[in-house]
């Protein structure tokens, strides 16, 4: 691997070196390095001989099954850039995916290919579509099985022993687009290069398999005889945390990955257990989810040796609480974005406990400068809250196709975030909250993340998100909306006397309403708060 240059074809090649080794286990199907080497093989084959060529789009669109890795690598391994859909899209949504990113050929489930049909005649520029998995029909003459390409994952150790075939990639070709989960408005396209993706698995990404590296470290030796580690992977494969964070160090460093057909605290319990799964967590309500569950004692967990989260805000008080729980395993925190690709921070270790607050320090290849937010040039102290800038190869290079956010987005080598933070002295970074979730009291900046962290400090409280609710004179007043630990009870008097005692009296949640279920959340893992938003609407004081 290491004479080669940095690019998802040598990633997918470096497969083979790990041989007879479990890759990727779901459900009852368990695919060996090789065999997954002979899947890319033989898809990137059948892609060739269809004519896309460097640079062509061709998009995946599945739950996290094997399929999925095997479409991702044969596709970029042929130079076309890797397009993810989310599968959670509907019909209108995927069209928007398909048409937005001039997708030639795309790979999808029997599920996304149903709901699809009626929208295939407004995708003018895609010319193939390959299914997989229990499709009756294929009303289509451009429509194929991916089963006859490939057969049953079981069944691949059985493919030829084929090379993939030779194409000439530059590691500042572009590799993939990856949309954004659309919390904040419709999802962009964030067109990155090989570069960015494998810097992302030999620095940031990499975090998951213990060599994030910072300023002044220099890699770790190989050791070829570590025992191989399991990853569950609870998050989809389509945005960055699954596929960068988790799949390509995972793939990178020839460990497990264990798969989900959906995330069931109960089913990740038995994974953890059958599999004796080292790496879990993906965002923070899963890691909530792990430990709050009544069924854990039940279950051997004692493999598990991090439990690691980013993506969204976490309170403090989550690390305290795994670390009780887990004493054994370290918790672990990371800040990244899809124009990032994933993880540019790192928070773990003893680091962690001290500073519960931060999603860390930067990666060794990366930057962070916090700058005013009105100007988006002067350059703030330590410690001065303003927005975030991150810099760094790992950077998405553009927005597919958009150029206006694109210009206000990628400036000079760096990331405008969008996101509110402040650095320490040291360098550790704390992010405030969203610039478009802080909300103004009458001239008072409240961030709606430090009065969630409160609120999640309270004994009863499972899931908790403060939103604005609009008043007349005022603008806007927080509000929240709280999710109760199963069988706890808490007033909303009681829970707005917990914030009262530690926050000033303008941050008090002028209402908190109560929610049966975890809240709703996107398929990142992230709060609607649009939707919440709504239960407050009509109630203007
Ligand atoms: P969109 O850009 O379409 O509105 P999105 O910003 O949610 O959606 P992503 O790229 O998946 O799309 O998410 C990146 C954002 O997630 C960051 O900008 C930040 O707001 C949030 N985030 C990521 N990691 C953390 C973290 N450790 N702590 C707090 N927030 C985080
Ligand atoms: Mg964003």
């Amino acid at each position: 691997w290491k004479n080669q240059p940095p690019t998802l074809r040598a990633v997918a090649e470096g497969a083979k070196a790990h041989g007879e080794k479990i890759f990727l286990v779901y459900e009852d199907e368990r695919v060996s390095y090789d065999a997954f080497h002979r899947a890319v093989a033989a898809f990137a084959i059948e892609l060739q001989a269809q004519g896309v060529e460097k640079g062509d789009r061709v998009a995946v669109i599945m739950r996290n099954v094997p399929e999925w890795v095997v479409a991702f690598y044969a596709a970029a391994s042929i130079g076309a850039i890797v397009t993810p859909l989310n599968a959670w899209w509907t019909g209108p949504e995927l069209e928007y995916g398909l048409t937005d990113s001039g997708t030639k050929v795309a790979v999808m489930d029997a599920e996304r290919y149903q709901r699809m049909t009626e929208h295939f005649a407004n995708c003018p520029e895609l010319k193939r579509v390959y299914v997989s998995r229990e499709v009756d029909e294929i009303a289509h003459p451009y429509v194929a099985k991916l089963e006859s390409v490939l057969g049953e994952p079981n069944a691949w150790a059985g493919l030829p022993d084929a090379a993939i075939p030779p194409v000439e990639i530059h590691p500042d070709d572009d590799a993939t687009i990856f949309y954004t989960s659309g919390t904040t408005g419709k999802p962009k396209g964030a067109l990155a290069t090989h570069r960015a993706v494998n810097c992302n698995i030999l620095t940031a990404g990499a975090a998951s398999a213990r060599v994030f590296l910072r300023k002044g470290e220099a890699p770790p030796a190989p050791d070829p005889n570590a025992p191989q580690r399991a990853a569950l992977l609870s998050v989809p494969f389509f945005h960055v945390t699954g596929c960068f964070a988790v799949l390509n160090p995972t793939l990178f460093t020839g460990g497990k990955l264990v798969l989900m057909f959906k995330w069931e605290p109960i089913r990740a319990f038995e994974l953890i257990q059958r599999e004796k799964v080292n790496l879990a967590g993906g965002v923070p309500t899963i890691a909530w989810q792990i430990l709050e569950h009544p069924a854990r004692e039940q279950f051997d967990l004692s493999s598990l040796e991090q439990v690691s989260y980013g993506g969204a805000p976490s309170a403090p008080e989550l690390v305290r609480r795994l670390k009780e729980v887990f004493p054994k395993s370290q918790p672990g925190q990371g800040w990244g974005m899809t124009e990032t690709c994933a993880t540019v921070t790192s928070n773990s270790g003893e680091d962690y406990q001290n500073r519960p607050d931060s999603c860390g320090p930067a990666a060794a290849v990366a930057e962070l400068q916090i700058r005013d937010p009105a100007d988006g040039k002067t350059v703030l102290g330590p410690n001065e809250v303003g927005e975030l800038w991150s810099k760094g190869p790992m950077n998405a290079r553009a927005y597919w196709n958009k150029p206006e956010p694109s210009a206000q987005t990628f400036v000079d080598g760096w990331v405008r975030t969008g996101d509110l933070a402040r650095l320490d002295e040291e360098g550790f970074c704390y992010i405030i909250d969203r610039a478009k979730d802080m909300l103004i009291r009458g001239g008072e900046n409240i961030y709606c993340v430090e009065v969630e962290n409160v609120l999640y400090d309270h004994p009863a409280v499972m899931d908790a998100a403060v939103v604005a609710k609009p008043h007349r004179i005022l603008g806007e007043e927080p509000a929240a909306v709280v999710t109760l630990k199963p069988g706890a009870e808490a007033t909303e008097e009681e829970l707005r006397a917990h914030v009262a005692e530690r926050l000033a009296a303008f941050k008090v949640p002028v209402a908190i309403r109560f929610w049966k279920e975890t809240l709703p959340r996107n398929a990142n893992g992230k709060i609607l708060k649009t939707e919440l938003k709504k239960l407050f609407q009509e109630e203007t004081a």
